[in-house]
């Protein structure tokens, strides 16, 4: 079986994620709640695989929450409806690239699915309509591809000043937040962190326990928002610290954001 993350299974608010390798460095997670028996799926990269994790459990699937439109996110939405009959969920700006969509959400909008409560939030940036969602009972926040761990999404629809204000609303939310990505780029992206932020003491660490954890063949995520506050560069554009380790005192964050990036983009 695939890697699972035994720690974060079975939590006081009775909700257990599942996260899931698919594809070559995709991760969807299955969120079940064990009181009211609701399953629910963050994307669908590999229908495949997400069956045979719930049948493994013996869980159906309720619900299919969507992130943003493209193919790695979506490609398994039609054949899980067809299995199990669930619902799909995705954000109105992208109700026509998002396959079977059944229900549509817009930034702030609160979602109670079976117990589980989810608060929608619009992250334009990546695309347009990606959005991700909290949930605060579980204290999890699925990003997508919003916010990797040490990096954060392409910009293939967006401006700079979007996505920064896209990672703000996930940095005010609780610091011990975990955060559950698309993507396992993790190792490279502490490359270009560490470059960038060569003088982070707490990034340094990060990199060799990405390391370590990588060689084991084990996930770098989820992350505490926290730990990514203290060593993710495009969360910490604002901050004197990076700014002159940057040369760019005095520049507005989202001026170092867009710079940030675009180095990101040429590294
Ligand atoms: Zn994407």
């Amino acid at each position: 079986m695939p890697s699972v993350n035994p720690e974060n299974s079975g939590t006081e608010s009775g909700i257990e994620i599942v996260q899931l390798p698919c594809l070559s460095d995709n991760y969807c997670s299955l969120v079940h709640h064990h009181d009211s028996d609701t399953t629910l799926v963050i994307d669908t990269p590999d229908a495949e695989e997400i069956t045979r994790q719930l049948e493994y459990r013996g869980w159906s699937l309720d619900y299919v929450l969507t992130t943003h439109h493209h193919w790695d996110h979506i490609d398994g939405h039609e054949q899980l409806k067809e299995k199990f009959g669930c619902k799909i969920i995705g954000s109105l700006a992208d109700h026509e690239r998002i396959p079977g969509i059944d229900l549509t959400v817009n930034d702030d909008q609160q979602l109670q699915l079976g117990d589980i409560n989810i608060q929608v939030i619009a992250t334009p940036g990546h695309t347009l309509g990606h959005v991700c969602y909290w949930l605060p009972e579980a204290e999890a926040v699925f990003t997508g591809d919003t916010l990797f761990s040490l990096g954060c999404g392409r910009l293939f629809e967006g401006t700079a000043e979007q996505m920064w204000h896209s990672i703000q609303k996930i940095r005010s939310l609780p610091q011990q937040t975990m955060i559950y990505c698309g993507h396992e780029y993790t190792a490279s992206n502490a490359k270009f962190a560490a470059h960038i932020d060569p003088e982070n003491t707490r990034l340094q660490q990060r990199q060799m326990e990405i390391t370590e954890l990588r060689e084991a063949g084990l996930p770098t995520v989820p992350v505490s928002l926290k730990l990514e506050q203290e060593t993710n560069p495009f969360m910490r554009v604002d901050l004197q610290a990076l700014q002159q380790s940057l040369s760019l005192s005095g520049y507005s964050a989202e001026q170092v954001f867009a710079h940030i990036r675009k180095l990101k983009d040429q590294f």
